[in-house]
């Protein structure tokens, strides 16, 4: 049986349109309803195929749908919620995919009325491509989504977990501030460190940007990767999770001033100790089967990102 027979998107860019595609692959029989702020998405969405009807307004998509998920960036959450609002039918679900779960679970609270039911998401997959070409039905395949209802053992959160399961995620509970954190440190934190290590390198007087282009050796590479992940989004995720971002690198910038001490001091042990241990991490992450997701600092599902 289906979790549900009528879903909405809203957003199609790259984990709405690969949602869509899950979805139309994995529950072919679902009423696919999307819908997107741009016209020229909304109109590559239709020239793909992606769903079965493709709405220009998202208060027209969410009309009788059970299940409405948000995929726009984090920052663009209230605004979407504010337009449907209205048109949200009785005991329908809102979810999201957003990467940061807090501040969405207060404005989905704050905007929704009471005959609605919301169960936050976060699919934790994805790749640093944006826009609908980007998206490929089995980024979901394997990975964690985390949900972040307020009631656990609901029936719109059970009926949630089915819809994610049966996209080949794997679901776990989880409460709002404490994904935050927890994100502020697998994902947010190596993203913000890449943009900043990536500008550093373009800003350095004594090398020349096309040296470090020429010469780019697999550490600066993968930073490259993930400093090309969309701007907007990534803004909207630092501004939404300003207070756990703050904290871990916090913590960060300690660590990394007494690495420079080691160095400093020629501390060999130090330094050694350290990478071994990192080493170690990076084995049980490989051993888990996690090591292929671009926003978890790994390498896209399809590989068809660089
Ligand atoms: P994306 O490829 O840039 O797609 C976002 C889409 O939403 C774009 O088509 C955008 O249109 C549209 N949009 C923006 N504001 C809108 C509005 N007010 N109303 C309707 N549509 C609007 O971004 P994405 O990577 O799919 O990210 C979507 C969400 O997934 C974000 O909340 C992000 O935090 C979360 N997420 C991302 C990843 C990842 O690795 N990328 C992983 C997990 C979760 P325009 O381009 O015209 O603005």
């Amino acid at each position: 049986m289906l979790p549900f027979q009528r879903v909405t998107i809203i957003g199609m860019g790259l984990i709405g349109s690969s949602l869509a595609r899950a979805v139309k692959a994995q529950m072919p029989g679902v009423l696919l309803r999307v819908s997107d702020g741009s016209p020229d998405v909304c109109e590559r969405v239709r020239e793909l195929g992606l769903a079965d009807e493709v709405c220009d307004q998202p208060a027209t998509a969410v009309i009788d749908a059970e299940h409405v998920v948000l995929a726009v960036p984090v920052g663009a959450m209230a605004g979407v919620l504010a337009e449907i609002a209205g048109d949200m039918a009785p005991g329908a679900v809102i979810s999201d995919v957003g990467s940061v779960k807090e501040s969405v679970l207060k404005a989905m609270t704050a905007a929704m009325p009471s005959h609605v039911h919301i169960v936050p998401g976060h699919p934790v997959a994805g790749t640093e491509r944006s826009g609908p070409d980007a998206g490929f039905a089995s980024l979901f395949d394997g990975r964690w989504c985390i949900l972040t209802p307020e009631d656990v053992g609901s029936a719109a959160t059970a009926q949630v977990a089915a819809f994610w399961e049966r996209l080949g995620a794997k679901v776990e509970m989880m409460e709002a501030a404490h994904h935050d954190r927890v994100l502020a440190v697998t994902s947010h934190l190596p993203h913000l460190i890449a943009y900043s290590i990536v500008g550093t390198a373009s800003d350095l007087e004594s090398v020349t940007r096309s040296e470090v282009i020429k010469f780019s050796a697999g550490g600066f590479r993968d930073f490259t990767r993930i400093a090309a992940s969309d701007p907007v989004m990534w803004r909207d995720v630092f501004l939404n999770n300003k207070d756990a971002v703050l904290e871990v690198l916090g913590r960060f910038t300690e660590d990394l001033v007494a690495l420079q001490r080691a160095i400093r001091w020629e501390d060999g042990d130090t330094l050694e100790a350290l990478f071994t241990r990192t080493r170690a991490i990076r084995r049980s992450i490989i051993d888990e089967g996690q090591d292929t997701d671009a926003e978890d600092f790994g390498r896209p599902h399809d590989g068809g990102a660089a």
